[in-house]
């Protein structure tokens, strides 16, 4: 056996014994995605299926392109748990996004295998819809006046709130208040983001392009909090409770919409009565249970779908 190359020994530094604890529970943590199973769900064999419509006609451009290409495009996030997560050994999806996109696609009279899932964060989502490079956007995308005026939204068919994660031996920060002097990170082109920037210029803001970056940051001490919607960080928290918590109370309202491209109205309207389709079925309650439920927090009734 190779000895291997070593260099002076030195005795671990505070900073090394943090890290090596941190690479622990993130290996620990990384475990369900590379085949073992995650702590709590969700099992594939758990979720529902949903029977694909047939003969569907729509004027739509959207929906053409998909139909002459033989497959949906579909944009979403890959680092949020329970949420929407990209497993790196298969590269499936999975999580309550992920589950509303399918029931979307099946809607549209396209099965599973023939939806092509695309990682998109935050900052292009917008961009993503414009190019025409995803056909629709599931992926904790809250609906505003600001984003309708580049993108359509289906929904909403979730309501999340803004709201803290912080290290579970932190006891100075308990709510938005106590946000004075703090580091806290966020990620570019997000309601939270630009929220926090605003409602609280006290709190040094650090943004970078995803939440597991912020998550990351927290539990390595380079920042004192993580701030997007409760469903975000419900499920980091559920993932390494004894390491993450959620302070206070949600402090916005985030109304979840499926993003479409802005002019296809019809494409829209079909995704809102979808979506009301699929809530009045029991499919919504399902999908809910078998993802993000696993979080903790029993099904909400879902906000009333708002056709424009
Ligand atoms: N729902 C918020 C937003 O759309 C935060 C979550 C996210 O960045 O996806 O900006």
């Amino acid at each position: 056996m190779r000895e291997p190359i070593t260099t002076r020994p030195t005795r671990p530094t505070q900073t090394a014994r943090v890290l090596a604890a941190l690479l622990a529970g993130l290996l620990l943590a990384a475990c369900g995605k590379s085949g073992t199973p995650p702590p709590k769900g969700p099992e594939p064999k758990d979720l529902p299926s949903y029977p694909v419509a047939t003969n569907v006609t729509l004027d739509s451009p959207t929906f053409r392109s998909a139909k002459a290409r033989g497959r949906l495009i579909v944009g979403t996030k890959a680092d949020q748990p329970y949420v929407a997560q990209q497993d790196p050994a298969s590269g499936y999806y999975s999580g309550f996004d992920v589950e509303i996109a399918k029931m979307m696609a099946a809607s549209l009279g396209f099965p599973v295998d023939r939806i092509e899932f695309k990682t998109i964060t935050s900052a292009n989502r917008e961009t993503s819809l414009q190019n025409g490079e995803v056909d629709y956007y599931v992926g904790t995308y809250t609906i505003n006046d600001n984003r309708k005026k580049l993108v359509g939204f289906a929904g909403p068919y979730y309501m999340a709130g803004q709201s803290l994660l912080v290290r579970t031996d932190e006891d100075d920060i308990n709510g938005p208040q106590d946000l004075a002097g703090k580091k806290v990170c966020s990620v570019s082109g997000s309601t939270p983001y630009q929220r926090l920037v605003k409602d609280y210029p006290k709190a040094t803001a650090v943004a970078y392009d995803s939440y597991s970056v912020c998550v990351d940051n927290l539990i390595s001490l380079q920042v004192d909090a993580v701030t997007t919607d409760d469903t975000i960080l419900m499920g980091y928290a559920a993932k390494v409770p004894d390491q993450l918590k959620i302070v206070g109370q949600p402090f916005s309202k985030e109304p979840y919409g499926i993003g479409v491209p802005r002019g296809d109205q019809t494409f829209r309207l079909a995704l809102d009565d979808a979506i009301v389709a699929h809530e009045q079925n029991g499919d919504w309650k399902r999908a809910y249970d078998a993802t993000l439920g696993l979080s903790g927090v029993p099904a909400p009734v879902p906000p009333p779908v708002d056709r424009y």
